[in-house]
């Protein structure tokens, strides 16, 4: 009761209230713009959970949306790369593109230098680590975008935060007489993710050591943050088929009771999943990078964390 009246303040005391919202490509994004707009305007999402923002088309109402809203907030090209015609057409002042941001940036790099680190360990090791090798050749596929540059970044906590502040700094922008709520709304947020985080942290204490693989390769921010053990993915981009190199490792990698679980998503439903997971011992889970199931709302993105958290632990914990 008390959310509705507030936000009923909040809409009458705004001029143009009816434009001033906040307007996400993905809805994990809109997890985190919900928090920080609660009581102050509404957050919206454009892609339907049922689309990949990898192979996304708009529609025309999609236009008419992104021309609508107070503050559009995105990725940025190299993940969101039908966007990148429509958001040059928007005044800057309106745009937010997380991949400009300098803290984020920051991450990506980081994560980036790691991973190489880690191709030229194995270069070194083939022996050992020949799944990160194949991993390593089949990046010449695929022409859209620097494969070593993970851009899912609201599947990382650290990167979360920083998606926070800059929409809330945003919004404050926008919203000058909010920004006392959008501060408390900031603060809440950093308080309720760390929380979470300890949280799942815990709850994957059992899990930890036990191999798997992914269909896409999303979840690098999540499993570092957490400690999980991956031990590869079917494909970096999930528009393309894995190779019969990466098959043939995975097939190896089961056999040797490695791998555990095989992960697909609501997004994708591969056949190669179930036919490589019959007559082996491993099993077939569900991961949701884009949190179907998980409605907008202040605790929305721990949420997100804890059901992602749970899809991990229901398939390798059993
Ligand atoms: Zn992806």
């Amino acid at each position: 009761m008390f959310k509705r009246t507030a936000l009923s303040v909040a809409l009458l005391s705004v001029t143009a209230a009816a434009n001033a919202d906040v307007l996400t490509t993905i809805k994990p994004l809109g997890f985190i713009a919900s928090a920080i707009t609660d009581g102050v305007t509404e957050t919206k999402v454009l892609l339907p959970t049922s689309a990949s923002p990898h192979d996304y088309s708009l529609k025309p109402s999609d236009v008419e949306k992104l021309k609508s809203a107070n503050l559009v907030v995105w990725v940025g090209e190299e993940m969101e790369a039908f966007l990148e015609k429509s958001v040059d057409n928007l005044s800057k002042e309106k745009v937010l593109t997380l991949g400009d941001v300098e803290d984020i940036k920051h991450i990506v790099e980081h994560a980036k230098e790691e991973k190489e680190d880690h191709h030229d360990h194995d270069h070194k090791h083939e022996h050992k680590h020949d799944h990160k090798h194949e991993h390593n050749h089949s990046h010449g596929h695929d022409h859209h975008h620097d494969h070593d540059e993970d851009w899912h970044i609201w599947l990382s906590p650290v990167a979360s935060e920083k998606i926070a502040e800059q929409i809330a700094m945003r919004l404050s922008q926008h919203m000058p007489e909010q920004k006392a709520k959008i501060e408390e709304n900031l603060a809440s947020f950093k308080v309720a993710l760390n929380v979470k985080s300890t949280e799942i942290a815990k709850q994957f204490t059992n899990v930890k050591e036990k191999g798997y693989y992914t269909f896409h390769d999303a979840y690098g921010y999540f499993e570092k943050a957490y400690g999980l053990n991956s031990l590869g993915s079917f494909t970096i981009n999930p528009t393309i088929a894995p190779g019969a190199k990466t098959l043939n490792t995975i097939k190896k990698s089961i056999a040797k009771n490695k791998a555990i679980c095989l992960f697909a998503e609501p997004q994708f439903t591969p056949k190669v999943i179930e036919s490589l997971s019959k007559g082996t011992s491993a099993k077939v889970g569900q991961l949701d990078p884009l949190g179907a199931k998980v409605e907008l709302g202040k605790d929305a993105y721990p949420q997100f964390l804890q059901s992602l958290a749970d899809q991990f632990s229901e398939c390798l914990g059993k």
